[in-house]
């Protein structure tokens, strides 16, 4: 069960109601948020406590909560959460398109590429600065050079940017540049990375783990939650299989599914979930007819020489292809652009 103190809670009401659930043998998580104080109240249902604490000053109400994951459930918020990122809301009426290289190589690169994306449509870019790249030998990206050149050209083309942050450490410094984070699959699981993310007040994508169930994935959206930021967007790209003609295997099912089960918007990212370039664009398609709040899509001015996920990366042209068919099925689902 959680209990949600309202805002006007003093610091000792508060108190009164954790002395009290500690007195009737509750363990408490507590969690502190810039809008609200919630208490997770861990233990055996004992009859006639929710009622009292209900009646406490300073309580705004209290939600019994089956699943594991409390602050990411539909049972805990049934309205789909709106997560804002300038004028790009996740979870809103509009499709949310983010496109860009998988990893930024240069500002003529990012510059050209945002532009393009722009023109196209897309109402965000990405590029990745840190790379977690599978070898230690591969491109490990810019660091934070990657990072002035993703500002730099947010600010010159009038679009904000997502970037991945893979330290803990980094989160900060990461945070002073970018207006969304992204936590990648290699790093779903990296509790002391998401704990840090959730002191922040700042937007992130948390995409699903490589080989993690959905339980998993929303349980690692729960330890941002349960730090007080409330500002998640999930993100299918693709999960380890026996299949080996795909890089992953995209799981649809989980857009509906991850929907069923919690409020958080959910986004797909078909250039990791398949790997190759000729299937983003049906993929992309049926991740929006199956209810995708938003797609995020790697572009390259140039995939064939690109220094990470070529084979994934559709160019311009592509691009805009994408766009224009994907548009009625956009509008078919009841959304917008
Ligand atoms: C990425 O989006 O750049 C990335 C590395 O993706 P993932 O973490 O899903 O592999
Ligand atoms: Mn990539």
């Amino acid at each position: 069960m959680i209990v949600v103190m309202n805002q006007e809670a003093t610091a000792d009401q508060i108190q009164h109601v954790q002395d009290k659930l500690k007195e009737w043998g509750f363990g408490i998580h507590f969690s502190q948020g810039v809008e609200r104080t919630i208490l997770g109240v861990i233990g055996q249902k004992k009859p006639g406590v929710m009622e009292s604490i209900e009646a406490m000053d300073g309580v705004e109400k209290v939600v019994p909560i089956l699943q594991p994951f409390k602050l990411a459930s539909r049972e805990f918020q049934s309205a789909t959460s709106e997560v804002q990122v300038g004028d790009v809301v996740f979870g809103g009426p509009k499709l949310v398109v983010i496109a860009g290289p998988c990893a930024v190589e240069s500002e003529e690169q990012m510059v050209m590429t945002a532009k393009a994306v722009k023109r196209a449509g897309a109402t965000m870019i990405r590029g990745g600065a840190f790379k977690p790249r599978t070898s230690p030998y591969a491109f490990q990206g810019l660091e934070e050079e990657g990072l002035k050149i993703l500002k730099q050209t947010s600010i010159e083309v009038g679009i904000p940017f997502v970037t991945e942050v893979v330290n803990p450490m980094e989160v900060e410094m990461v945070a002073e540049y970018a207006p969304m984070l992204q936590v990648g699959a290699r790093n779903m699981q990296n509790f002391t990375l998401l704990k840090e993310i959730g002191k922040l007040k700042k937007p992130v994508i948390l995409k699903r783990g490589l080989a993690a169930t959905i339980d998993e994935w929303l349980m690692a959206a729960e330890y941002i939650l349960s730090e007080g930021n409330y500002q998640v967007v999930l993100c299918e790209r693709g999960i380890r299989t026996y299949e080996t003609a795909t890089r992953n295997t995209l799981d649809l099912s989980a857009v509906p599914l991850a929907k069923r089960l919690s409020h958080l918007p959910i986004i797909v990212d078909p250039s990791h979930g398949t790997g190759k370039r000729f299937l983003v664009n049906p993929l992309s398609k049926a991740a929006v007819a199956a209810g995708s709040d938003g797609l995020i899509i790697e572009v390259h001015p140039d995939p064939e020489s690109a220094l990470s996920d070529g084979p994934q990366s559709l160019n311009f042209n592509g691009f805009e292809t994408l766009m224009k068919e994907i548009t009625p099925i956009i509008y078919a689902v009841g959304r917008s652009l």
